[in-house]
């Protein structure tokens, strides 16, 4: 059984699509989606040798080597141009994720879907999505062992559309469309990170002046009044 962060990444692979998973660790997510037969074949990237090897003897363990490719790369190397409908980045921070979307750019041509799980950092996802062509269509948020996680999902289209209404910046921070619904999961992350930027910024007030704190609570003032808004 997947934990509920992988399923919620599953459930918005389309059925029948082919898939890669990029930096799948223990290529537990191709497993079970291909196991179920959501998906008919999918490709399991890791960069690492150790996750590498976890994925190869899970394939392995569950007798899908025929469907389930294991290969060993950085990002989107390990496909072919038209090879995958789809591909799910999940478990990492933002930053990597748009990293490992802007290297692998030319490898997205034929694909329709980015289902992305960052652990951090949604921002950096957002911003590439909307710097590169692609539409967010959905996001979704959930706790698990108390930590909190982002799904964005997202489909070539017009990448503006879903922030026509409010400030762009804002929807970037914190995500169009769990800013329209802001579920009972998004007030607690944020209202947590709103409590922590106030105690940095008193750390910061009360911290000898230099160049270096005035920057820093210049942002976090940015951040604090977003937040406000929001
Ligand atoms: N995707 C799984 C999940 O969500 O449970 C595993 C997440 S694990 C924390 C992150 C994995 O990404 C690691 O196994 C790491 O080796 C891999 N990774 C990091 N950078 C990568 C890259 N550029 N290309 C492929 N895999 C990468």
């Amino acid at each position: 059984k997947l934990s509920d962060r992988l399923e919620a990444v599953a459930n918005n692979i389309p059925k029948g699509a082919s898939l890669a998973d990029i930096g799948s660790d223990h290529a537990y997510l191709p497993c079970n989606v291909v196991k179920k037969g959501a998906v008919p074949m999918a490709v399991a990237g890791e960069v690492a040798e150790g996750p590498f090897q976890s994925a190869l003897e899970q394939v392995q363990e569950e007798n899908l080597t025929d469907k389930i490719s294991v290969r060993k790369g950085d990002g989107l190397e390990v496909i072919q141009l038209g090879e995958v409908d789809c591909i799910t980045i999940a478990g990492m921070g933002g930053t990597l994720i748009s990293t490992i979307l802007e290297k692998g750019k030319s490898k997205l041509e034929g694909v329709s879907r980015l289902v992305l799980q960052p652990n951090v950092g949604s921002f950096a996802v957002r911003r590439w999505l909307i710097d590169n062509g692609w539409e967010l269509i959905k996001e979704e948020i959930l706790e698990e062992d108390r930590k909190i996680y982002e799904i964005l999902v997202a489909e070539k289209g017009d990448p503006m559309n879903p922030y026509q209404h409010g400030n762009l910046e804002i929807g970037i921070l914190f995500g169009p469309f769990l800013l329209k619904e802001k579920p009972v999961v998004f007030k607690e992350k944020w209202n947590a990170e709103v409590r922590n930027w106030e105690r940095i910024l008193k750390q910061l007030d009360e911290a000898v002046q230099n160049d270096d704190t005035a920057s820093k609570r210049q942002e976090l003032k940015i951040k604090l009044k977003m937040a406000e808004e929001a």
